[in-house]
C-alpha cells in the first residue's frame, strides 16, 4: 500500500491516463448473474484485464459476484492483501512450491496433475484441514486439464486423497464466441460424461462450470452452477458473433489524454517515422502523448480515429513510442484540449472492439498491453444498490 500511496502523492508530467468506471463493472456483475441465472464468479486476472485488479473485484463483488478469479497465485494474494475475503479460484496449476503461498492466501486452486495433487493432500493433512479443490476436465480446450481417457482414474485418485475436498469440477471452452461452432455442445457433451463419473465415484461437488463469458452469454446449456466471466464484466466482447452491448453490458474504461503541440501545416506535410502519411490539405495537427509504450499498437498507425473536439479525428502516420499524432483538418486544436483514444467524449464513443479489428485481434489483447505507465483512474459515481460506499473519485496505483 505504501508504494501506491506514494506514487499517488507524486505529482504527474503527462495528462494521459486510464480512466475506469466502477459501476460499470457493478453493474455488468449484475446483469452477467441475470443473463446467465448462475453464480458469477468475476474474472480479474491480469489486473483485471488491465482495469486495476483491487477495485474491480471490489466492485464486482458490491454488484453481485460471488466469487473472484485470477491466473496466478501473486495476483490472488494482491486480493488478499487489499482486505477482499471473498473465494479466490486460481485457474491453473502454479508451481508445487507455490503451495505455502496458495495455501497462506486461502486461495482455490483448480488442479489437474498427480503431482500437485500430492503437495496439496501433503499440506492439507500437516494442517488438519483439507485444501478445498477444484477439478478441472480438458473436454476440448487442450490446453491444461485431465484428459477423458484418465478422468475416472485420476478423479478416483484425487478424492482418496484425506488431505484433499473436491469442491468444484470445471472445463474450458475453446470456441464458445463462434456461434454455429459444433464443438462447444461436443465438449459440454464430454464434461456431462465426466460428471456422471464423478457421481458414479460418489462425489457431489457444490460448484460445476464450464463457461466463459461467450458461453454464459451464448450457450444457456454452459451455465452450470457458476460463470466464470472475464471480459464481459468490462463491457467488452469476447470476439466472434457475439457483442457484448447487445446483451446490455457497458464499456468500463476510457483512455484519456491531452493534446500536447498542435500546429498549421501546408498540403503535402508528411510526418512521424517512415512519412507514411501526409496532409491532404492545408490545416491542423495535433499531437498527444501516448504511444506503443503505453499499449497504442504500433500497427494501428493510420488505422483508428480519437474524439476530439467531441468528433472523430484520424490518428495519421506511425505510431511512436510516447506520442501519436491526429489530423484536425480545418479545426484549430489547442494544447490542453481533451483527446479521448478508447471510451467518450460527448455523443461519441470509440470502442475497443475498433482497435481490435484494425490490429486483426481481440479486445482481451488491447486491454491488458495498455501499459502500467498509464496511471489507473477509478471513478465512483452513483453507487448501485448492492453497494454503500459511495464517493468520489478513487485513484489507485
Ligand atoms: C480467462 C479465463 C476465463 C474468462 O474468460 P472470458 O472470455 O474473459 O470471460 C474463464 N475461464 C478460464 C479458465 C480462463 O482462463
Amino acid at each position: 500500500m505504501s508504494s501506491t500511496t506514494a506514487a499517488t502523492a507524486r505529482t504527474r508530467s503527462r495528462p494521459t491516463r486510464v480512466e475506469v468506471d466502477l459501476d460499470a463493472i457493478r453493474r455488468n456483475a449484475t446483469r452477467l448473474r441475470e443473463l446467465a441465472g448462475a453464480e458469477l464468479c468475476a474474472v480479474v486476472k491480469a489486473d483485471a484485464y488491465g482495469h486495476g485488479a483491487v477495485p474491480v473485484a471490489r466492485a464486482a463483488i458490491e454488484g453481485g459476484a460471488g466469487c473472484l478469479a485470477v491466473a496466478l497465485v501473486e495476483e490472488g494474494e494482491a486480493l488478499r492483501d487489499a482486505g477482499l475475503d471473498a473465494q479466490i479460484l486460481v485457474l491453473s496449476e502454479p508451481p508445487v512450491a507455490a503451495v505455502p503461498q496458495l495455501l497462506a492466501a486461502e486461495l482455490t486452486p483448480v488442479v489437474y496433475r498427480p503431482s500437485f495433487a500430492a503437495a496439496l493432500d501433503e499440506a492439507g493433512r500437516a494442517r488438519g484441514r483439507p485444501v478445498a479443490v477444484h477439478v478441472k476436465l480438458d473436454t476440448g480446450m487442450g490446453r491444461v486439464g485431465i484428459p477423458p481417457a484418465l478422468w475416472r482414474e485420476r478423479l478416483a485418485g484425487l478424492a482418496s486423497l484425506p488431505g484433499i475436498e473436491v469442491a468444484g469440477l470445471l472445463t474450458h471452452l475453446a470456441r464458445a464466441e463462434e456461434l454455429d461452432a459444433p464443438t462447444t455442445g461436443e465438449q459440454l457433451a464430454a464434461f456431462d460424461e465426466g460428471l456422471a463419473i464423478a457421481a458414479e465415484l460418489g462425489l457431489r461437488p457444490r460448484w460445476i462450470h464450464a463457461a466463459n463469458t461467450a458461453g454464459a452469454l451464448a450457450w444457456p446449456a454452459a451455465r452450470r452452477d457458476l460463470v466464470r466471466c472475464g471480459i464481459g464484466l468490462y463491457g467488452l466482447s469476447p470476439g466472434g458473433g457475439i457483442d457484448a452491448a447487445a446483451h446490455g453490458l457497458v464499456p468500463a474504461l476510457r483512455v484519456v489524454s491531452e493534446v500536447s503541440f498542435a500546429k498549421q501545416v501546408p498540403a503535402g506535410t508528411a510526418v512521424s517515422y517512415g512519412h507514411h502519411w501526409r496532409a491532404p490539405t492545408d490545416g491542423w495537427l495535433a499531437t498527444v502523448p501516448i504511444g506503443y509504450a503505453d499499449g497504442v499498437p504500433r500497427r494501428l498507425g493510420n488505422r483508428i480515429e480519437v474524439l476530439l473536439d467531441g468528433r472523430r479525428r484520424p490518428l495519421v502516420g506511425a505510431v511512436t513510442m510516447d506520442q501519436v499524432l491526429v489530423w484536425c483538418d480545418r479545426h484549430e486544436p489547442r494544447a490542453g484540449d481533451e483527446v479521448v483514444l478508447l471510451g467518450e467524449q460527448g455523443s461519441e464513443r470509440i470502442r475497443v472492439e475498433e482497435w481490435a479489428a484494425a490490429g486483426e485481434t481481440i479486445t482481451y489483447e488491447i486491454v491488458t498491453q495498455l501499459s502500467a505507465r498509464l496511471p489507473r483512474q477509478h471513478r465512483d459515481g452513483q453507487a448501485a444498490p448492492h453497494a454503500p460506499r459511495t464517493g468520489s473519485d478513487r485513484r489507485t496505483q
